[in-house]
C-alpha cells in the first residue's frame, strides 16, 4: 500500500520537510495557503521575510545535506558566502570583536532568495506534491492518531502529518478538539521591535563586505537597541535594527534614520547607509517573542508532528529560527529511518530547539519589562559567564571559535563549557575588545567612509 505525508505549509520548514521525507513516504503532499510566486517575492504567509535573515552554516550545511545544490545555487543567485568570524564585524555586549578566518559561515541572501530556492529545488522532484491556496482547517483522527487533514478540496488522509504553518500555527487548537492533552505554552516576550530597509550598496562595496553587528547591551537597566548591516544578493544591504519594550526603533524614514544614527551603541550602520541609495520604506514587525509549545511533555497522537516556528519560534535577532527547522526535518528523518516513533521524533525536535532557546532567553529576561519570566541567579552568573567568555574570546581564539561554532549552529551548545574552553575563561582575557569596528582600509574606502 502507498503511503503518504501531509505537510501543513509551504514555508522553509515544509520544503525541507518535504526533501527530508522524500524515500520515506511514496507522497509528499504539501499543502500551503498560499498563492506562491514563480520567484524570489514576498508573499502574505510569510511577513517577516522583509527582514535580514541570517543563514547561519549549521543549518545551511543541513539544509545542504536534505536539499542537494542549495548552496551553489544561492552563490549562483548572487547570495555572499561570508566566513565567520573574518567577514564579521560585530560588536558584543562587552565591545568589539576582532576578525580571523574561521571555519563557520554565513549565507547572505535575502529571505526571499533562500525560500524560493529551497522550494524551487524541491518541488523539481516528482514525488513532490505543492497545492497552493490550499489552506488547512482541521486535522483528522483522534487522540491516538492523527489520520490527515481538512484542505480545501475535503479530508486529505495521511501516514503522517507534519505542522510547519510557522508562529500562526493552529495545531494547539486543533489537538484539543481531538481531545488532546494541552501542551504547555513557554513565552518570554522583550517587546521586542524590527525596523527594517533595503539599501543599494555603493558600487565598490557591492561584491564583498563584511556583516556588520552592533549589539545591545543588557548590562544596563535600558532597552536593548541593536542593529545589523547584511549584504545580499544584487549588491543590497539590508539594514535592520531593533528594539526591546520601550526602546522600539521607528517606523517612518526620518525616524529610522535617527535611530540607526544615534540611538544604537555605535554610529557605524548610520556612516554607512548615509552612502547607500535607499530602494525601499521602513518594513516593521513586532512578531518576536520567544515561545514554545512543550508537545514533548504531553502524548500526542502517533502521526503527527510539529516542527520549525510551528513547535519554537525564538527572538530573531539571533538569526536561529530557519536553522533549528532545517535541524527538526533532519532529525524527523533520522529517526524515523531507525524505526522510532513520531512521538520520539517530536521529543528529538523539540530538543533541537533547546540550545537557541536558551542563548534567546537567557539575554531577553535582562531586559526591562520582559513578559513571562525575571531575571534569576542562574540567568545573572550565565550572563556574567558569557560576558567573561566574551572578553576572553577577544584575545583567546579557542574560545571565540568555539562561540561562533555555538551561535552558528555547528556546535552544541555544551562545546562552550568544553575543559579548554572553560581553562581559557578561567584565566580570562589577554587583550581588551578592539577600539573600534575592525574594517580594512580597503573596505571603508570602498564604502566611501
Ligand atoms: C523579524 C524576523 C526576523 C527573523 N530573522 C531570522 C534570521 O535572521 N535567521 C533565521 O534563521 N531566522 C530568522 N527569523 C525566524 C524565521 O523567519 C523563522 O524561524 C522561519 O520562517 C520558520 O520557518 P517556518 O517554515 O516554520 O515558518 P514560516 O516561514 O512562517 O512558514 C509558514 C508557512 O505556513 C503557511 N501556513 C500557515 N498556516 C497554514 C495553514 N493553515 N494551511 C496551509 N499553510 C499554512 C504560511 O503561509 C507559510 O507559508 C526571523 C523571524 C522574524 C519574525
Amino acid at each position: 500500500m502507498s503511503t503518504r505525508v501531509v505537510v501543513i505549509g509551504g514555508g522553509l520548514a515544509g520544503m525541507v520537510t518535504a526533501a527530508a521525507l522524500r524515500g520515506r513516504f511514496d507522497e509528499i503532499v504539501v499543502l500551503e495557503r498560499d498563492k506562491l510566486p514563480g520567484g524570489a517575492e514576498a508573499r502574505k504567509g510569510v511577513p517577516q521575510a522583509v527582514h535580514a535573515h541570517l543563514m547561519l552554516s549549521g543549518g545551511a550545511r543541513v539544509i545542504e545535506s536534505l536539499v542537494p545544490g542549495f548552496l551553489d545555487r544561492m552563490y549562483a543567485e548572487g547570495a555572499h558566502d561570508a566566513n565567520a568570524p573574518g567577514d564579521l564585524v560585530t560588536m558584543m555586549t562587552v565591545g568589539w570583536m576582532p576578525r580571523r578566518r574561521g571555519s563557520q559561515f554565513f549565507v547572505g541572501a535575502s529571505r526571499v532568495l533562500l525560500d524560493w530556492v529551497v522550494r524551487d529545488l524541491v518541488a523539481r522532484d516528482q514525488r513532490v506534491r505543492i497545492h497552493t491556496e490550499s489552506p488547512v482547517t482541521e486535522l483528522i483522527g483522534d487522540a491516538r492518531r492523527v489520520r490527515g487533514v481538512r484542505g480545501p478540496d475535503g479530508v486529505l488522509e495521511a501516514d503522517l502529518v507534519v505542522d510547519a504553518a510557522g508562529r500562526g500555527t493552529r495545531a494547539p487548537k486543533w489537538l484539543g478538539e481531538l481531545g488532546v492533552d494541552e501542551a504547555r505554552t513557554e513565552v518570554i516576550d522583550s517587546g521586542l521591535a524590527y525596523s527594517t530597509r533595503i539599501f543599494q550598496a555603493p558600487e565598490a562595496a557591492r561584491t564583498r563586505f563584511p556583516v556588520i553587528n552592533v549589539q545591545p547591551d543588557s548590562r544596563v537597566p535600558l532597552p536593548g537597541r541593536g542593529g545589523g548591516l547584511q549584504p545580499i544578493e544584487g549588491g543590497r544591504w539590508i539594514v535592520t535594527v531593533s528594539g526591546t519594550r520601550g526602546g522600539e526603533p521607528p517606523t517612518t524614514v526620518d525616524g529610522y534614520t535617527d535611530f540607526v544614527n544615534n540611538q544604537l551603541r555605535h554610529p557605524i550602520l548610520g556612516e554607512l547607509i548615509a552612502r547607500a541609495e535607499p530602494l525601499t520604506e521602513v518594513h516593521a514587525s513586532r512578531s518576536t517573542a520567544n515561545r514554545r509549545y512543550r508537545y514533548d511533555e504531553v502524548e500526542l497522537p502517533e502521526g503527527f508532528v510539529a516542527l520549525g516556528d510551528s513547535v519554537a519560534a525564538f527572538n530573531p535577532v539571533y538569526g536561529h529560527g530557519m536553522s533549528i527547522a532545517a535541524h527538526g526535518a533532519f532529525v524527523l528523518r533520522a529517526i524515523l529511518a531507525g524505526g522510532g516513533s513520531t512521538r520520539e521524533a517530536q521529543r528529538a525536535i523539540c530538543k533541537v530547539g533547546v540550545g537557541a532557546w536558551q542563548m534567546a532567553t537567557g539575554q531577553d529576561v535582562h531586559f526591562p519589562d520582559v513578559r513571562g519570566t525575571r531575571p534569576g541567579r542562574l540567568d545573572l552568573a550565565r550572563r556574567a559567564y558569557v560576558d567573561r567568555m566574551s572578553l576572553t574570546a577577544v584575545s583567546r581564539p579557542r574560545v571565540y571559535d568555539a562561540m561562533v561554532g555555538a551561535f552558528t549552529l555547528a556546535r552544541p551548545m555544551s562545546s562552550l563549557m568544553a575543559p579548554g574552553v572553560l581553562l581559557d575563561v578561567l584565566r580570562g582575557p589577554i587583550d581588551p575588545p578592539l577600539a573600534g569596528p575592525p574594517l580594512s582600509t580597503d573596505e571603508r574606502r570602498r564604502a566611501g567612509l
